[in-house]
């Protein structure tokens, strides 16, 4: 009897070491509001990820609306089709309006080519996402906002630890976003972060992740509930340190699908030039909606459990305009991602590629 293989599986670090992060939170019973562990984690984040400014709050979602919020975002806001919805709803909830630029077919990232023609006197910002960490053309959106003045903000919640240029992709755009969900690959169980490098924006956030509260009795401006606890930073110190050795197996596990589907007619996004990648998913393009059909039914049948993702295009939500995106719709019927995660064993990547390949209509002859 083979275990259940799910796209992904959470890493938990050796059970002691949280324990002994909490045997510190029982002396001194300080749960939360920016308890000691919250300040180590974000220190530790800052340095790691090497950027100036960086506000841990309780999950992805939360930092992309304070991230609206802060801009004061008010109109059209330019965004991609193909992300998790979260980028899209976001927006939305915020009371700005989507309007979908189509993607990249080779990056899956937004396409800078067609941003210019979208402008309207309503734009007012870009929401772009490095999809799956692959860093988007961050010159040529950077070359846009300059000239056309607007805001950019970042959806990097694949992208933790990613680098362009030897400089981490967070350091673009005026704010950026983490996602630290269990699923992600760096994680808090739940969480998140804002980072920013401009000080005035920095202050702002810092006030209304924490109800706009200037001391006990004061406060500056409106805010919300973003704060995290010493339970959630505690997992985040506890996971950051092998974060390097996180990636390191998720390479290795990723050059062996290479390997395996590289005679099928699979297909990879490409990453950008100059990009120290995260190896944060692994996903593949099947020729068709059918055929992904197919080989998903087939690994389902294994207990082997890929997802499809980005799927649907958020162009076709029923709370945008719809606006045609063709290429991200074409991509999300066609896009599967498949297992990836540390303690992924070499036998089971093996044996989720002999099961494409025979769902493909090939010997299973998956050699090494
Ligand atoms: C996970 C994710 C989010 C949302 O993050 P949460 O921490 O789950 O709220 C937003 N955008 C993208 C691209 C994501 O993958």
């Amino acid at each position: 009897m083979h275990m259940n293989i799910n796209v992904t599986k959470s890493y938990l670090p050796p059970l002691e070491e949280y324990v002994a992060y909490l045997s510190g939170v029982w002396d001194r019973v300080y749960l939360t509001n920016a308890g000691p562990l919250v300040v180590e984690l974000e220190k530790q984040l800052r340095e790691y990820l090497g950027v100036k400014h960086l506000f841990f709050v309780n999950n992805g979602t939360i930092a992309l609306q304070i991230a609206i919020k802060a801009l004061e975002l008010q109109g059209e806001v330019i965004t991609t089709p193909f992300s998790y919805v979260a980028t899209t709803s976001s927006l939305v909830w915020e009371g700005c309006k989507p309007v979908f630029v189509d993607i990249d077919s080779k990056t899956l990232c937004l396409d800078p080519t067609l941003i210019e023609a979208a402008i309207t006197p309503q734009t007012v910002a870009i929401m772009a996402t490095h999809v799956y960490g692959n860093p988007c053309d961050l010159e040529a959106i950077e070359e846009i906002a300059v000239r056309r003045k607007l805001r950019v903000i970042y959806d990097a919640a694949h992208a933790f630890g990613v680098t362009y240029k030897d400089n981490s992709v967070l350091n673009y755009g005026d704010i950026s976003t983490l996602s630290f969900h269990a699923t992600k690959l760096f994680h808090t169980v739940e969480g998140g972060a804002i980072v920013t490098d401009n000080d005035e924006l920095a202050h702002k956030i810092s006030y209304m992740r924490n109800f706009g509260h200037n001391g006990p009795e004061a406060f500056w401006g409106v805010g919300v509930n973003g704060k995290s606890s010493e339970f959630h930073a505690a997992m985040g110190l506890c996971v950051l340190p092998r974060v390097d050795e996180l990636i390191r197996r998720r390479k290795e596990i990723s050059e062996r699908y290479d390997r395996l589907l590289a005679d099928t007619p699979l297909t990879r996004p490409r990453i950008h030039d100059h990009t120290r990648y995260n190896y944060s998913y692994y996903p593949t393009l099947l020729p068709s909606e059918e055929v992904l059909l197919q080989v998903r039914d087939a690994l389902n049948a294994q207990d082997i459990t890929p997802r499809r993702y980005f799927y649907p295009s958020l162009n076709t939500l029923d709370y945008t305009d719809k606006q045609p995106a063709p290429v991200s719709e074409d991509v999300s019927v066609r896009v599967l991602c498949l297992p990836l995660y540390y303690g992924l064993e070499d036998e089971d990547v093996d044996r989720v590629c002999s099961t494409i390949l025979q769902a493909l209509g090939k010997e299973a002859a998956v050699s090494q």
